[in-house]
Order: C-alpha cells, then sequence, then structure tokens
C-alpha cells in the first residue's frame, strides 16, 4: 500500500531483526560482532563496514528519496567526496557555477590535484550545458535550487543531455530535503545530502547520504565507504533517524514562514533583492513548482551595502549569526563572509557573491516574531547609520 510522505516519515521498520521489538531503533555501539564461525560473519562483522542503526538510516533515506540504496557518511563533504570517486582520473567533472562553498574547496583543491577536470558552467542555461557535454565528462553535480541564489536547474532536461552522453547526473538535494523533492524521479542518478542540515534538523549532528536507483552504483559508493572508512557512526545515526521523524512537520513550519518573510522583505525600502523561489518573480519559480513540491526554507536578500548588512545580523535577536541552515532556530549568515568565504579566490571572483547577501534560514519560531525581530533589526540598521551619516556630518563642519 502506498503512503502518504508523513506516514512512510514516523512508519519503517525501526530495528529489523531485533527479538524485542523495540519502538525506537537501538543505538548499537559497538565496533565488532561475533562471528557466526570462521568464514560466516553473518550480516555484521564490523562497524566500518556495516552497522546495524546505521543500516535503519540508510534504508528510510533510501525509501524517502524514491531509490534503492543509500550509504551514509560521517558529513556532507564525505558523502559528496564518495561520488567523486565514481569519476575516473582523465575523466572530467560539470559542476553548477552556484554550489555549496565547501564542495568548490573539494573540487577545485583537491580534486583537480588528482588529474579531473573541472568545470564550472551555470546549468540553468541548458544550450551552455549541452556544449559542455560534447567533452564528455563522467559526472554532472549540480544543487536546485542552489544556495545562496536560489537559481533553479531542469532536472529531467539535463538528466537525458547527461545521459546522452554516458555520464552520470547527481543532485545535492540538501536544500529541499526528500519531503519537497526527489531527483531520482526526475532522471537524476544519484541524489546527495548534507543530513546535517534539513534531515536531521536540530543543529547537532554532522552527516551525509548517498541515494541510488541502480544498484551497481550504489555497489561502489558502499564499496568506497568502507574503503575510506568514512561511514556515519552508530550514535549520529541514531539522532538523525529521530530527527527525521518530523521532517515534514519542521518543513511545513518552515517554509510557510520563509515565503511570509520574503513577502516582507521585498516590500521592505532598505532590501534590494530578495531571492527565493516563492516569490511570483522569481525567474525560475514555474520550473520548481514543476519539479518541487515546495519552495523551502532558505531567504537569500542583498541589502544597500555590507555595512548595512552586517549591522543588521548584528541587530537581529532571534536570527543567530550561524553558518549553516536548516535548523528548528532561526540563523542568519553572510554568506562572502562566512559560509562561502573558503571558495578558492578565483572560483569566487567568478561567482560574484555579493559582500552586502544576507541569507536566512527560518526556523519552527512563532512567525510573528520573527517577522518582529527582523522588522526591528532593519530598523536598527538603518538608525545605525543615520548615527554614522550625523557623526560625519558633525566632523566636516
Ligand atoms: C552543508 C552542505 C554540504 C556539506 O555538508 P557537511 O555536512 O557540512 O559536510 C554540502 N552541500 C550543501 C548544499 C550543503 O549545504
Amino acid at each position: 500500500m502506498i503512503h502518504g510522505f508523513d506516514t512512510e516519515l514516523v512508519h519503517f521498520d525501526p530495528a529489523p531483526g531485533d527479538p524485542f521489538h523495540p519502538s525506537a531503533t537501538p543505538i548499537y555501539q559497538t565496533a565488532t560482532f561475533r562471528q557466526q564461525s570462521a568464514g560466516n560473519s553473518g550480516n555484521y562483522d564490523y562497524t566500518r563496514s556495516g552497522n546495524p542503526t546505521r543500516h535503519v538510516f540508510q534504508n528510510q533515506i533510501a525509501r524517502l528519496e524514491r531509490g534503492t540504496s543509500a550509504s551514509a557518511f560521517s558529513s556532507g563533504m564525505a558523502a559528496i567526496n564518495a561520488v567523486t570517486s565514481l569519476v575516473n582520473s582523465g575523466d572530467g567533472i560539470v559542476a553548477g557555477d552556484d554550489l555549496y562553498g565547501g564542495t568548490c574547496r573539494l573540487l577545485s583543491r583537491v580534486l583537480t590535484r588528482q588529474g579531473i577536470d573541472v568545470r564550472y558552467i551555470d546549468t540553468t542555461d541548458l544550450d551552455s550545458v549541452a556544449l559542455e557535454m560534447k567533452k564528455r565528462p563522467g559526472l554532472v553535480l549540480i544543487e536546485t535550487p542552489t544556495n545562496p541564489f536560489l537559481k533553479v536547474t531542469d532536472i529531467s532536461a539535463l538528466a537525458s543531455l547527461v545521459h546522452e552522453n554516458g555520464g552520470i547526473l547527481a543532485v545535492d538535494n540538501t536544500i529541499l530535503s526528500p519531503y519537497l523533492q526527489n531527483p531520482l524521479e526526475q532522471g537524476a542518478d544519484v541524489v546527495i545530502h548534507s543530513a546535517t542540515k534539513y534531515l536531521c534538523g536540530h543543529s547537532d549532528v554532522t552527516a551525509g547520504a548517498v541515494v541510488t536507483v541502480d544498484e551497481r552504483l550504489g555497489e561502489k559508493i558502499a564499496f568506497y565507504q568502507n574503503a575510506a572508512g568514512t561511514g556515519l557512526a552508530p550514535f549520529e545515526a541514531w539522532l538523525l533517524i529521530r530527527g527525521m521523524k518530523t521532517l515534514g512537520l519542521r518543513l511545513e513550519r518552515q517554509q510557510s514562514t520563509a515565503a511570509r518573510l520574503a513577502r516582507f522583505l521585498t516590500e521592505h525600502h532598505k532590501v534590494e533583492k530578495v531571492y527565493h523561489p516563492d516569490l511570483p518573480n522569481h525567474p525560475g519559480r514555474d520550473l520548481h513548482f514543476r519539479q518541487a513540491r515546495g519552495a523551502g526554507g532558505v531567504i537569500s536578500f542583498e541589502t544597500e551595502s555590507a555595512e548595512f548588512s552586517k549591522k543588521l545580523i548584528a541587530a537581529t535577536k532571534l536570527f543567530a549569526a550561524t553558518v549553516s541552515f536548516g535548523g528548528v532556530a532561526s540563523s542568519i549568515s553572510l554568506p562572502f563572509y562566512m559560509s562561502h568565504a573558503n571558495i578558492p579566490p578565483a572560483v569566487r571572483a567568478d561567482r560574484m557573491i555579493p559582500k552586502n547577501l544576507v541569507r536566512v534560514s527560518v526556523g519552527i519560531e512563532n512567525p510573528d516574531d520573527l517577522l518582529e525581530d527582523l522588522t526591528q533589526a532593519l530598523e536598527t540598521a538603518d538608525n545605525d547609520k543615520d548615527d554614522a551619516d550625523a557623526a560625519e556630518t558633525c566632523t566636516r563642519s
């Protein structure tokens, strides 16, 4: 029987094979498992290679992403690194031009040194993708919507182009989570998550996951997980299993508040530009809602200056100035100075992340409280500026 997504989030086997039928998944905090006999290791022998708690998380994320197999890693970056192991040296990677900063660092400063050619292109422009595909890259890696600009790429059109040229399409689905988008159903071969964000939802775990439909691809990723020793530890897997049960509830609240805040920001005279897929003037809006079930909880916007933005984030009380996103508590950041500061300067110059860009991750707080806090912070930043102007006028005269 097919159930709604919310039902699937809480109804799954929490402990396959456990004789006591616990309601919650046990933490199998063990490195080794006794062998049935020499030569017969049973289901598990060593936690690097496999652990029952990690398996419950892997089964659940595979199911939610509509894949057949999943591997869980110690971080989102470890998950992305596992996916790049699918590329042979001498092959190329084509990457979206608005990727997470840490992904750029891995691609530009680690993989290129291993002889892998990496090119960044605007994957929202399918004509330029088609040209790039003629060079037959092994792997195409994108995020949609991107972060921080929330640019939208057509997953199924891109998948066709990539497959015609014998490549693999990997979509980093961190920003929406499987609750809002399932790239494997649109033709992607691999879905990646930084489970640190929405899947966990409570800012208390770093974790990653890779999900595939093709079983052979899944086996290659699982092989890498064991070979490199980057599998997720049982306690972290347990926290994720627990956090994911409320994914739907959290995201419903987060995205409805985000839509409200995005509209408020659009109308605010101190805000120059707002990026959020739910806004009527968002260039990728129609495409986004064809492939996703919601706009998500992340908003970016530009104010009149970097100074103003810095004052704004200092003045907010409910939005904590932290990197990352997807937690139950709201956060605010300046990507140029924070999450995207580790993009190599050459790549960063191309991407032109404005210094005044502010990114907000909306939490599950009372929406009126968040609106009020943003209103007072914008006012405080503005008044602060008047003071600075006044001081300058005084010294001049
Ligand atoms: C945070 C993030 C990553 C990296 O994940 P970690 O868990 O921090 O290693 C990768 N991709 C996206 C889109 C992210 O937001």
